[in-house]
């Protein structure tokens, strides 16, 4: 079987798509009027657009590295088929292509912890209890989003599920509070960004001058590349304005790997200069 990777110096990295389903396109574009988005983005007789729940399968120095996962199984019937959920087994199976159990991954990171980010934390076990996915990982959180999470807003509460978190901390001891920027491990950094949640955080794996960065919902689809094309459930619209274009003027001088959390087509590539965007091969 042909397994398509991308080799960054130090780093191996592998695409994930860890399942697919449907958002309200209304949500995913927020002020930018329908006309200009739907051309990109075409809609179903719901208003509803196509995603993807995008991250990243990592070997980093001898670790293995999960970022972003998805949905996962946990949804009831009936949400499952309000979102058009389809393969939210997607994380594992990526993971068992490439030969790694779930106790072999030995970190974890979500950009925050939305229900279509942070769904695979967790299982159902047979008895219908919550298990951890990968029970033996550190997941690398910022403690503004957990506290956010444990308590959100009106505006914000029905976009956390508890259950998707609460049990890396509750009887298990593997969560790692992050606050700000660090290098959790040697080449793995998190970037403090907020804007669409108080604790979003950008991945950016680094080996000398190269690197790939894990956008989260600060870039969801392509159309997104363009600054002001934002999300209308971002908490701190002007924000996310202003890390977007920090991330877009240090990726496209340093030709960084961006992989971005919701596209369908082409997830992963290069934004050159006057926002063209080119895909990258290996990680299709
Ligand atoms: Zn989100």
């Amino acid at each position: 079987m042909h397994i398509s990777a991308v080799i960054l110096g130090d780093l191996e990295l592998h695409l994930l798509t860890a399942g697919h389903w449907k958002a309200d396109g209304g949500l995913m574009f927020g002020v930018v009027p329908k006309v200009m988005w739907e051309k990109k983005k075409p809609a179903d007789g719901n208003n509803m657009i196509d995603m993807a729940c995008v991250g990243l399968i990592a070997r980093v120095n001898g670790r293995v590295l999960v970022c972003e996962t998805g949905i996962g199984t946990k949804l009831s019937e009936k949400r499952a088929r309000q979102v058009v959920l389809r393969e939210p087994e997607g994380l594992l199976h990526s993971l068992k292509r490439l030969g790694i159990r779930p106790e072999e991954v030995d970190a974890v990171i979500t950009t925050h912890l939305h229900w279509d980010h942070a769904g695979g934390l967790t299982r159902r076990d047979a008895q219908g209890g919550l298990e951890l996915t990968f029970k033996n990982a550190r997941h690398f959180i910022q403690h503004t989003e957990w506290d956010f999470a444990l308590h959100p807003d009106q505006r914000s509460e029905s976009a956390f599920v508890k259950d998707d978190f609460t049990p890396l901390a509750d009887g298990n001891q593997v969560v790692e509070f992050v606050d700000g920027d660090a290098e959790v491990l040697p080449g793995v950094h998190v970037r403090h960004v907020g804007g669409h949640t108080p604790g979003s955080q950008v991945l950016v794996l680094r080996s000398g001058e190269l690197a790939c960065a894990v956008t989260g919902d600060l870039v969801c689809q392509t159309p997104h590349l363009r600054v002001p094309w934002t999300m209308s459930a971002d908490i701190d619209p002007l924000r996310v304005l202003q890390e977007k274009a920090r991330l877009f003027e240090e990726a496209e001088r340093h030709r960084w790997l961006l992989v971005l959390s919701h596209e369908t087509e082409h997830p992963a590539g290069y934004l050159e200069d006057g926002g063209r965007w080119t895909p990258e091969p290996g990680l299709a």
